[in-house]
């Protein structure tokens, strides 16, 4: 259900973007604009989850008898629907109708959400032995964030307080409101919660063939990258700025691609130290995220799609940019050469 028809009405009930980063922002805006020009290309769009890895250069990250964190929830089974007081079917008419007429639906949407309560529905599947090894990976990598970011945070005087990690099926509630799954892995300021459906990367593999561990670890790296951001106060001022600003304007935008490289390089520095900590990676991993990286830039992933590009709607970097930071976090592991937000942003 990734991309059909029936997803892309879906896109609309993705969290608010003012307390969520992560790869969904720029599937939700491809998403509903594929949607109006009917054209879906799983193909085309699938670089903007991961990039095209290539899967004869893959590597495997050594985390044999590594620790498992406890702060992973297993919502797998659990569906959430919408309640008395959803934004339902007549909800998304609604949001088609304005987006139409060049609106900006998200005011009148995030009003029919207040007050939208949510329940859990048992898909009567048994998950406990679904998926067993990429939980176990997934519990690893974040347990591996846990002891990084304590330590470096250790460093700046601070206490570093982890994230939740919610595994889910399909579809989710999150602090920030519903999610999807089309919208890709996300983080939640609202409840400190990295959400993902394990289809995510099960659909790397299947669509493009690419196993490699290492870049499954950079997505939840990256994603515990915007949680950093927010334990350092730096998501909530950006956040805010990019309120005034408004949503999807030009400024707006640049504060998104400074936050976006910033968790790219903080997946870098956690690799680093990772790497230092436990000799994690393997030779070809570097290789292989700066491989990862080029491939999810918007000047890329633009050209792919639509064959030119449009810097001003730019909201995660280009792929110079995002390799670059990632290269800058991965190869000197210090934190406090992560300043995206002072340098002109023709310098990023
Ligand atoms: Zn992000």
């Amino acid at each position: 259900m990734f991309f059909s028809i029936f997803a892309a009405t879906l896109i609309p009930l993705v969290p608010d973007a003012s307390q969520t980063s992560g790869f969904c922002f720029c599937i939700k805006r491809i998403a509903k604009l594929r949607f109006f020009i009917k054209i879906w290309n799983f193909p085309l769009l699938f670089p903007y989850f991961c990039g095209n890895i290539n899967p004869k250069n893959r590597t495997i990250m050594r985390l044999e008898g590594r620790r498992e964190s406890t702060n992973v929830e297993d919502r797998r089974g659990k569906k959430t629907v919408a309640a008395a007081g959803g934004i339902g079917i007549g909800g998304i008419i609604i949001y088609l109708i304005i987006s139409l007429m060049g609106g900006d639906p998200s005011a009148v949407m995030e009003q029919m959400q207040q007050g939208a309560s949510t329940e859990y529905v048992d898909d009567g599947k048994d998950y406990s032995q679904v998926d067993a090894e990429l939980m176990t990976f997934c519990k690893r990598i974040l347990a591996g964030t846990e002891d990084v970011w304590t330590r470096e945070f250790q460093k700046m005087g601070r206490t570093y307080h982890a994230p939740k990690m919610v595994i889910y099926s399909d579809a989710v509630s999150s602090g920030c409101g519903n999610a999807t799954s089309a919208g890709g892995p996300f983080y939640c300021s609202a409840d400190n919660t990295v959400y993902l459906d394990l289809e995510f990367f099960k659909s790397m593999k299947r669509q493009i063939g690419a196993d490699g561990d290492f870049a499954y670890a950079y997505v939840i790296a990256h994603e515990v990258g915007h949680h950093v951001q927010n334990e350092l106060g730096i998501l909530g001022q950006a956040h805010q700025q990019m309120a005034q600003y408004g949503r999807n304007t030009p400024k707006s935008n640049e504060v998104s691609v400074r936050l976006e490289l910033q968790a790219d390089f903080f997946a870098g520095v956690w690799a680093y130290n990772d790497n230092k900590m436990f000799g994690s990676l393997e030779d070809g991993d570097i290789e292989e995220a700066l491989n990862a990286a080029a491939k999810i830039g918007d000047d890329y992933l633009q050209k792919q799609a639509y064959g030119r590009t449009a810097p001003e709607t730019f909201n995660h970097g280009t792929s110079a940019q995002r390799s670059r930071w990632l290269k800058k976090g991965l190869t000197t592991g210090d934190v406090s050469l992560g300043d995206t937000f002072s340098p002109a942003y023709s310098a990023l």
